[in-house]
Parts: C-alpha cells; structure tokens; sequence
C-alpha cells in the first residue's frame, strides 16, 4: 500500500506532496515518521492508495506510524487547502494549527499503564513455581489488574513468567491526566425567558449559517448558548464554544462542568502540556464532545460539529498575531459550512463589520434589549477632566467617583476601578532636560514599577534599574508622568485604608492560575475594590459589584487608526456592564479630559445603534473598512541593510500593482513602523488602502517571495494595532 504524506516542514519548496510505501494498517490521518532529504521526520498521511505511478525503486518506506486512532479528522484536510489558500502558508503549517504544540514536537508522551489478563489458555505449573501459582489464583480472583503491583506483590519473575507460557497477557492501556470533572448530578438548568426561548428557536430555524445575537450586557446569552450546545448535544453532534482570551473565569468553567460534565472539555492555558494533551485526546477519542476554549479551540478535533458559538465577537484576541495570521470568525464559518451546522457570534457591542453582515441581511439576527428580569443598565456619569485639574484637584480619582466609592463601601458593595495601563507611570522624564528613559531593544518609553522598584518594557519585557538621577544631564528632578494600576492603587490605599484592594494586570497574573485566584478571592467578597487592566472587562459576572470607575476612558481614543472610535464604545460598554448586575442598581463614573466626543455621548446613553450608524456614515465617506482594505506589509529584520532590500523589493512589486490599476488604491506608502524597532529587530511596513480584495492574494505572493530566514515578511489585513 501507499502513503501521500505533507512532511512536517513549513517551507514554501517542499509544500507538496510525498508518497511513500506503507502496512496495509496506515490510516488516512495518521502522524507517521518518513525519511526525507537524509533524515527521518514527521508527516501527515493524507490519503492512502493500493497502487503508485512511481517505479518501486524510488518509493521509500514509511518508518514509524504513531496513531492508532488518526489524530487529524478528515474535515482537516478540506480546512487544510482553504488556510493554505487563503493565508498563502504551505500545507504543513496549516495543518499544524489542528495538533497541539506539544503533540507535534513530542514534549508529551501519551501516558500508558501496564496491566494484566488471563488468557484462558490452561498451563501446567511445575510444583516449585509457588509465586507462579500464587500470582495465578490471584489474577484468577480478581480478573484483571494493574501490572506494577502485581510484581510487587508476587514477584516480575512470576508474573513475567506466566505472560511467556501464555496463561496471561500484558497490555497498555493510556492513562488520562485531563482534570476529571465528575457530572454533577444538579442540573443548573434555568428556565428560559421568553426572550431567550425566541433566540434559540430563531437561530436553530435560521437560513444563515451565521447568526448573529446582539445582546447588551447581563441580557442571558450565556444561557442561549447553552441550551443551543445541550440541543445539539441530544441530536449526537459535538460543539465548539469560544471565548476571548483570559476570560474563562471560574465561574464560567464551573458553570459548563455543573452543565454537562466529562462531556465538556476545557482548552486553557492554565492547563498543564500533559492535561491539555489529554483534553486533546478526549475530544478526539469521542468521550468529550464540547471543545472549549479561546482562539485555538477552532480546531478542535471534532466529527459531525452541531453548533460553533463565538462569545464576545468582537474582541482583537480572535485575530491571530502569529502565522498564519486567521481570523477566527472565518475559520469558524469554513467548519460550519463543512458540517452543515450554525456559527454563532455573541456581542454586547458587536464589530462593525459583523453588524453590517446582518443589517443587510447577509447573516441571522437576535437582538436583546433588556437585562434578565428587567434590570436596569447602569447609569453612566460623565466626570470632567479638566474641570478636577482647574478646581485643583490633580488626583486620578474626580470628586464623583470618590464620592461613588465612598457610598460604595459604606454599604458593603464593591468597586471596580478600570485603567489600561499597569506599572506605576507611563513614563519617567527629566524636567530639567526632557529626557525619557527608553528600552535598548525597543524603540519604546519605560514604565515604573513601584513594587520592584524598576523600569520595565512592556515590550520585550526587559528589566532596567531605576535611574537615580537623570543619565544625559545629572539632574536629579525625574518625574514620574502618566498613571498605571499601581499608582492608583496606591491612591486608593491613602484614600481608604480599611479598604481591602486587590489588583489584576499582566504583572499580578503571572503562573499557571494567577488570574482565577485574584477573581475568586473578589467573587468571595474577600476584597472590596478590584483594579485592572482590559483583563478584568470581560465577561465576569461579579453580583456585589455596584460602582465601576473608568478612568482613562478616552486614551484609547487618541490612537490613530479607523477603529479607535468603535474599541472605546466597546470598552466603556464592557466594563460599565460589569455594575450592577444582580440586586443594587448600578453606577459607573466615566472620567475624561474630552466630555464632548461623541463616541463617549453615545457610549454613555448605551446607544449602540446611534453609534454604529454614525460609525458607517464616517467610514463609508473616509472609505475605511469594510468599504476598503487596509493591508500592511511588515518587513521586519535584525539587519537593517537586509531589512531595506526587502522593504524596496516588496515596495517595487506592490507598486507595480498600483500603477496597472491607480484608481484602486486609497493610499500607498512605504515607512519605518511607528515602533521602529521591538526586541532589537527593526521594523518596516508598506501600507495600503484598496477599494476591494482584488490584489489581496497578489500581495500575499509578494510577501511570501521576500521572505526569508533573515527577513520576515509578512501581511496584516485591517489591522487592530498598528504600533
Ligand atoms: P450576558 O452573557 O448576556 O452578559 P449572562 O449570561 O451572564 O448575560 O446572564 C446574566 C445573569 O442572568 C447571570 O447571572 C445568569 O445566571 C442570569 N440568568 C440568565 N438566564 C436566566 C434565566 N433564564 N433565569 C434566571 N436567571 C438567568
Ligand atoms: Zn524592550
């Protein structure tokens, strides 16, 4: 028999495919280790035939094979060819995206157990063999066991004994590490409102393929998604449930394990390598039949998927950052397709482009308009900046929102106080001279860290010890400008100091845990005001929570690309949908230093519609996505001599593009990346506005000729960041 086989090397030169001979037990799916080029490697076999049109002689033979139960479903192999094609990376590497990292580069081993059965075959034992016997009777009362104690107990001599003369037989059997969830018996079944009912019959009777649920925040999609997977469930299928990254808290993971057990499981990356390999395996083998998880969850080895939710739709954690840089949405709807099944897409404040898809009737909508059981969204106070500062007040807490809190605590409540920005400054500067203490590897400011007393790079993670005076001129007047976590903190502490405080940014989740054990002790009541970075506006659902205080609620504003607008009315809904969810009504103090935007107006009176129909008008009229596209090529290098020849090589291609069809690009322009430099590699980019996707496959040719093992090209299509 014969083998196709993708080697396991993402090279553009050997992106084909390789037949080799092989047992007549080689199944279509199956990893296996084949010579290649002088070695011996890993490939996927993608499909098996009884005959080869090359001569005998120049068919190598297959010298390993791994599976039993192929690892990669056939669904794999259509995702394949659409990945590869669309992202324009060989096969090998978007097959890749289906296996865990630590399947494919052998860092976990399935665990076996040895164990022991009687074959039934009758022996003769001579008299003296007594262990032999012993451990004979044994095995005779108990039927089969665990290999290693019997040895203990009788001896390996006697029990390897008995399996030669063939009375009894060693077999493995694999070993599972996944975290057992036992089902618990209570079902945590709500009844469903009315409203709720009516999304899940619409969905599951939906036309579309995608359906879209625009709900506002505490309005039930939780429990939509739920009742669709149970449904879905009963039918034999399988689903998929994604969330954003970071946001699969405690709660929501007791929730899916009370809900439906071993049947869930759950991809995190608290996980162990071990434990998530197992989860892998459950999934695969068929004992599990809900894969969950963030991004990478999508490829989930499931057969006969029923249902695909993405929770949170609009979140940047569901674009890829590294290659093949996928969309998770368009990833999704290729497997719903595939299976014949929904995709769901959930959002307070869906993506524009998404509500665009469904406002023209391209894909399904629900919209819920009211909280569970009525209750009101929290009211949003706008707290005025630059008033504080006149009034003299140069703290980063306004009069209203320590008013707020004062309230908040004197009534058992909690708070949660919200600022993008952890350390303790943003930046530290010499007044005398206007120096700016700044990264060596990165072309970026340093951030104070009051804890360890350090200046830290949010980039490359570089720790620098604080400067005792300035480095250019000697002063000693260095001032600490801007605010982070840690400096409100400890505002707060001077403000409060019987107040118990507990902070979530990247520098308090560190370990394998971090960030559930912050949440508990909040969700415990063990801590009256909670302060954190974006990490705490997702989707927890804290009921003693009473006040929210944004505090740099336009900061994001200020940054230069088309979705700012749209990133800031999502975060303002976010987080103010975190007061007020249970019995208290909720209050959120928004505080900034421009009152007037009108992106902050229709984020405080929660009118999404206002927004998103302002948001279409300026973008139609700019031409900014979705009625163009933004593509960026980056060229990025440790040498900036082989940086710029490819950057000019990439320029010349692209521009010849532009100038056989000038009326299609917006704009077109080659320049250093507004962060020149990251971890000591230089960064340069070539940007462009098209009217449509015409030259988007030509462009990712251009950049997968230029790239090479000095110089990495690569596209970004409608970035989020463009630092
Ligand atoms: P969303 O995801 O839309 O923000 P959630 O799913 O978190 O909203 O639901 C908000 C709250 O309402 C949760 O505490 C949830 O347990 C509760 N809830 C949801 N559906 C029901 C229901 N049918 N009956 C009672 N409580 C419900
Ligand atoms: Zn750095």
């Amino acid at each position: 028999m014969f083998a196709k086989v993708i080697v396991d090397i993402a090279h553009s030169q050997v992106d084909k495919v390789f037949e080799y001979s092989c047992p007549p037990q080689t199944q279509v799916g199956c990893r296996v280790k084949v010579p290649f080029g002088g070695r011996i490697i890993e490939g996927f076999v993608i499909g098996v035939s009884q005959t080869s049109e090359f001569a005998a002689e120049k068919i190598k033979p297959v010298t390993e094979i791994y599976d039993e139960l192929p690892a990669l479903v056939p669904e794999c192999f259509t995702l394949m060819e659409g990945i590869a094609e669309r992202y324009r990376v060989p096969k090998a590497a978007s097959l890749r995206l289906f296996l865990p990292t630590e399947m494919r580069l052998g860092k976990v081993n399935e665990i076996y157990v040895k164990r022991i059965k009687l074959t039934g075959a009758s022996i003769a034992l001579p008299k003296t063999a007594k262990k032999q016997a012993e451990a004979l009777a044994y095995l005779q009362a108990e039927g089969d066991c665990e290999y290693v104690p019997l040895t203990k107990k009788f001896g390996s001599g006697a029990v390897n004994a008995l399996a030669e003369k063939g009375a009894a037989e060693i077999y493995k059997v694999k070993r599972n590490r996944a975290p057992s969830y036992a089902a618990s018996g209570e079902t945590d079944t709500k009844v469903l409102t009315d409203a709720q009912c009516g999304a899940v019959g619409y969905i599951e009777n939906s036309p579309h393929t995608v359906n879209l649920i625009h709900g506002v925040t505490g309005s039930g999609k939780t429990e939509i998604y739920l009742n669709l997977i149970a449904d879905k469930l009963k039918e034999g299928r399988t689903a998929i449930f994604l969330v954003p990254e970071i946001s699969l808290t405690p709660q929501m993971a007791a929730q899916l394990r009370a809900r439906f057990g071993g049947q869930a499981a759950i991809l995190h990356s608290g996980l162990s390598a071990g434990e998530r390999f197992d989860e892998w395996w459950r999934l695969r083998s068929g004992e599990a039949k809900i894969a969950i998880g963030a991004r990478s969850a999508i490829f989930a080895p499931l057969e006969n998927i029923g249902v695909i939710i993405i929770d949170e739709e609009h979140d940047s954690s569901y674009r890829s950052e590294t290659a093949p840089r996928y969309s998770t949405a368009e990833i999704a709807k290729m497997r719903a397709e595939y299976n014949g099944c929904k995709l769901v897409l959930g959002s307070a404040t869906p993506s524009v482009e998404s509500f665009i898809e469904a406002r023209e009737g391209r894909s399904g909508l629900v919209t819920l308009t009211e909280r569970i059981n009525g209750k009101p969204l929290p009211e949003i106070i706008i707290a005025d900046m630059r008033r504080e500062l006149k009034r003299g007040n140069p703290s980063n807490l306004s009069r209203a929102l320590r008013e707020e809190l004062e309230a908040t605590l004197s009534t058992g409540n909690q708070a949660i106080i919200f600022i993008n920005r952890r350390g303790y400054s943003q930046t530290v500067i010499c007044t005398d001279c206007g120096y700016v203490a700044k990264c060596r590897s990165c072309d970026v400011s340093l951030t104070y860290h009051s804890e360890e007393n350090c200046l830290k790079c949010h980039y490359c993670g570089a720790k620098y010890r604080m400067l005792p005076a300035c480095p250019d001129c000697g002063g000693s007047r260095l001032r600490y400008s801007g605010t982070g976590t840690q400096r409100v903190v400890a505002e707060l502490a001077q403000l409060y100091p019987s107040a118990r405080i507990v902070r979530m940014d990247n520098d308090t989740v560190s370990g394998k845990d971090g960030h559930y054990k912050i949440l508990k002790q909040f969700a415990e009541k063990k801590a009256d005001i909670l302060v954190g970075t974006q990490m705490i506006a997702k989707g927890h659902d804290f009921p003693s929570v009473t006040l929210v205080g944004i505090l740099d609620a336009d900061m994001s504003l200020h940054f230069s690309d088309y979705r700012s607008g749209e990133r800031t009315f999502q975060l303002i809904t976010q987080v103010a949908g975190r007061s007020g969810r249970a019995g208290a009504k909720g209050k959120v103090v928004l505080q900034t230093y421009s009152p007037e935007n009108y992106i902050l107006r229709f984020a405080v009176e929660y009118d999404y519609n206002g927004f998103f129909e302002n948001e279409v008008k300026m973008r139609k009229a700019a031409l900014f996505p979705p009625y163009s596209l933004i593509c960026r090529v980056m060229v990025v290098a440790e040498e900036d001599g082989a940086a710029l020849e490819a950057l000019k090589s990439v320029y010349f291609a692209m521009e010849e593009l532009r100038n056989s069809d000038p009326r299609e690009f917006i704009f077109f322009n080659k320049m250093h990346s507004p962060i020149k430099r990251i971890k000591d590699r230089v960064r340069y980019q070539v940007l462009a506005r098209m009217r449509t996707e015409k030259y988007l496959k030509a462009i990712y040719e251009i950049a997968a000729a230029n790239s090479s093992s000095d110089v990495l090209v690569y596209v970004e299509e409608n970035p989020a960041n463009l630092s």
